[in-house]
C-alpha cells in the first residue's frame, strides 16, 4: 500500500470517530440537492432536484462532501460511458481507452485519485464492469439492500446504487453507511445491516467456492490466464475451488435486454417536457411530448425504449417480456442450488479488458456482450464485488468476480479481502 492509499483509508475510517470530511463523487442519475442531476442527458437540463437521494443524505450524515457529480451513459444504459450528451470519459490508465460504463465517471474518478470513493449504479454490471476496466473495487449490493430513493430508475427490478473505492476495506465501510431500510422506498429490506468490517481478516479457509463453467468455457489469453492465477491464489489460502453449471448464464444477456429495456421503457416515460427538464415547447400536447423525447435523448435511449416497448406490445409480450421472466426464474433457481453447495461463485468480472474509445459504437450487439458476466447477479438480486486481479502486459487492469448468496455482503468481503490481501502478498 502506498502513502496516498494510507492517507485515504485514514480519511474515510474517520468516520467513526464523529463528523469528518471526506469527499465522495456521486453518478449522475442520483439526486444531489447542490449539483444539477442531468442522467448524462440533453432532456434534463437544467433540472436540480430539491431532495438528496438517501445514499447522498446518509454519506452527508457522516461528514461527506460531494465533490461532484460523474459523467455516464445516457440514463445509465450503456458499457463505455461513451453515450453521454457530455461527451466521453477516457480510462486513466490509458486515455485511448474507455473507462466502462454506465458509471464510467465514477470509476475513472477514483482510479485517478480524483476522491477516495465514489457512488454509482449498477442494472446489468454499471458498477462492477467499469470498476473492472479502471483496477478499482466495485460493489453492487443485493437488490434492496441500499434504498433506491434519488436513483433515477433505469430498470427498477434490477437496479442498485453501488460503491467505488481503491480497497475491500472502505468499499465494506462505504456500504456501512448508505446500507439499510428506507421509509422512502418500500423496496429496501429492512433485514438487518451486518458489521461489514467484522470478518475483514479471517481469511478464506474452508470456504468453497464455485468456477461457474460457462464462464470458464469463454474465457481466451491473459483473461484466462489471470483468473486461473486467482484460482491459485485461492487456493494456496486455503479455499476449496470446483466447478458449477449455472447453464442460463448463456441466457443471460438476451434475458437481461428484454427486461431491461421493457422496465426502462416504463420508467423513462416520465421524461415528457411536462414535469422535468427541458420543453420543447409546441403547439400541441403530442408534439411537446414529440418534440421533448425526439431532442432530448440519444440515440441509445430511443433504441432501448423502442425495444422495451416492442418486447411489452400486445401479441409479443408473451415471447419475449414473459419468457424472459420465466428464464429469470430458472436462473435464481440455479444460483439457489448453486449457493446450497457454495459460499462464493466466481468469473472474471468482464471477458475482456477496457476497449478502445470507438472500438464497440458501431455495434450495440456487441457492446451489450461486455455485461455476460455481471448481469446475472442483477437477474437474480444477489450481491457481486468486482476486485483488481492483476494488469495484462500491455497494463491494463484485470478483474475477479465474486458473487455471494442473497444478503452475505459480510462473507463477501470477507473472501474480497483475502484475495486483495494474497494479491498485495504475491506482488511484495
Ligand atoms: N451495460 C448495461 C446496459 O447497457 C448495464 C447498464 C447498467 O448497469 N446501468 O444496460
Amino acid at each position: 500500500m502506498n502513502r496516498d492509499e494510507k492517507d485515504i483509508r485514514a480519511f474515510i475510517s474517520r468516520r467513526d470517530t464523529g463528523p469528518a470530511a471526506f469527499t465522495i463523487a456521486v453518478k449522475d442519475n442520483i439526486v444531489t440537492t447542490d449539483f444539477p442531476t442531468t442522467c448524462g442527458s440533453r432532456i434534463l437540463d437544467g433540472y436540480v432536484s430539491p431532495f438528496d437521494a438517501t445514499a447522498v443524505a446518509r454519506l452527508r450524515g457522516r461528514g461527506a462532501v460531494v465533490a461532484g457529480k460523474t459523467n455516464l451513459d445516457e440514463f445509465a444504459m450503456g458499457s463505455s460511458t461513451e453515450h453521454s450528451a457530455f461527451g466521453p470519459t477516457r480510462n486513466p490508465w490509458d486515455i485511448t481507452r474507455v473507462p466502462g460504463g454506465s458509471s464510467g465517471g465514477s470509476a475513472a474518478a477514483v482510479a485517478a485519485g480524483m476522491v477516495p470513493a465514489a457512488l454509482g449504479s449498477d442494472t446489468g454490471g454499471s458498477v462492477r464492469q467499469p470498476a473492472a476496466f479502471c483496477g478499482v473495487v466495485g460493489v453492487k449490493p443485493t437488490w434492496g439492500r441500499v434504498s433506491r430513493y434519488g436513483l433515477i430508475a433505469f430498470a427498477s427490478s434490477l437496479d442498485q446504487i453501488g460503491t467505488f473505492t481503491l480497497d475491500v476495506r472502505s468499499a465494506a465501510k462505504l456500504l456501512g453507511i448508505i446500507a439499510g431500510h428506507d421509509p422512502l422506498d418500500a423496496t429496501s429490506s429492512s433485514e438487518t445491516v451486518d458489521d461489514y468490517e467484522a470478518d475483514l481478516d479471517a481469511g478464506v479457509g474452508g470456504l468453497r467456492f464455485g468456477v461457474v463453467e460457462e464462464a470458464l468455457e469463454r474465457l481466451e489469453g491473459e483473461v484466462r490466464a489471470n483468473f486461473e492465477a486467482a484460482l491459485d491464489l485461492l487456493r494456496g489460502g486455503g479455499a476449496v475451488i470446483e466447478n458449477v453449471s449455472v447453464p442460463t448464464i448463456a441466457a443471460a444477456i438476451s434475458v437481461y435486454y428484454v427486461v431491461a429495456n421493457a422496465e426502462a421503457s416504463a420508467n423513462l416515460a416520465r421524461f415528457d417536457g411536462v414535469r422535468y427538464g427541458a420543453r420543447a415547447e409546441a403547439p400541441s400536447l403530442a408534439e411537446l411530448y414529440r418534440g421533448t423525447r425526439g431532442r432530448g435523448f440519444g440515440d441509445e435511449v430511443k433504441r432501448r425504449i423502442m425495444l422495451g416497448t416492442f418486447a411489452l406490445s400486445a401479441g409479443y409480450s408473451e415471447e419475449y417480456y414473459v419468457r424472459a421472466q420465466g428464464v429469470r426464474q430458472t436462473m435464481r433457481n440455479e444460483l439457489e442450488a448453486a449457493f446450497r453447495r457454495f459460499d462464493f461463485l466466481l468469473t472474471p468480472t468482464t471477458p475482456e479488458p477496457a476497449f478502445r474509445i470507438g472500438e464497440k459504437s458501431a455495434d450495440p450487439l456487441s457492446m451489450y456482450l461486455s455485461d455476460v458476466f455481471t448481469a446475472p447477479a442483477n437477474l437474480t438480486g444477489v450481491p457481486a464485488i468486482a476486485l483488481p486481479s492483476g494488469l495484462t502486459a500491455a497494463g491494463l487492469p484485470l478483474s475477479l468476480q465474486i458473487m455471494a448468496p442473497w444478503f452475505a455482503e459480510r462473507s463477501m468481503f470477507r473472501a474480497a479481502a483475502a484475495f486483495e490481501r494474497m494479491l498485495q502478498f504475491e506482488r511484495g
